[in-house]
């Protein structure tokens, strides 16, 4: 993939940070802050904790990332997409997505609220298979 190309699309700054932490919720899908900064700090030995963090908020201010909040947990990251549900590994913290459509929901919600719904999350919390199996 061209981060390069991608970043430019976003009106995002390209820095070889940005290009690595793209490329790498790119192979994970998702990741916490604490992972993002162990893999970033082999390949960029004085990076800092805030420096990653200020990037990841530039990319989530132009919706090029999104942050998906876990209770009693760190949020992850991982590159925006379509809206979708999440499950959550409540014993090692694993995360999928779910092919699960979160339109009609929302537009459910609106139809029953006063309110012009603009975004949601959705987060089952559960076992996962390799947990179940220990
Ligand atoms: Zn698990
Ligand atoms: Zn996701």
């Amino acid at each position: 993939m061209n981060y390069t190309k991608l970043l430019k699309d976003y009106n995002l700054k390209v820095t070889p940070q940005r290009i690595a932490i793209v490329d790498e919720l790119h192979k994970h899908g998702h990741m916490n802050i604490d992972s993002l900064y162990q893999v970033l700090l082999v390949k960029f030995p004085s990076i800092s904790l805030a420096t990653i963090y200020k990037n990841i908020n530039a990319m989530i201010e132009k919706v090029f990332v999104d942050e998906v909040k876990i209770e009693h947990k760190k949020s992850v990251f991982e590159l925006s997409k379509k809206d979708h549900a999440h499950t959550i590994c409540s014993s090692c913290g694993a995360i999928e997505d779910m092919d699960f459509s979160l339109q009609n929901l929302m537009k459910e919600v609106a139809s029953s609220s006063s309110f012009e719904i603009e975004k949601t999350s959705l987060c089952f919390t559960g076992i996962c298979k390799t947990c179940a199996s220990k």
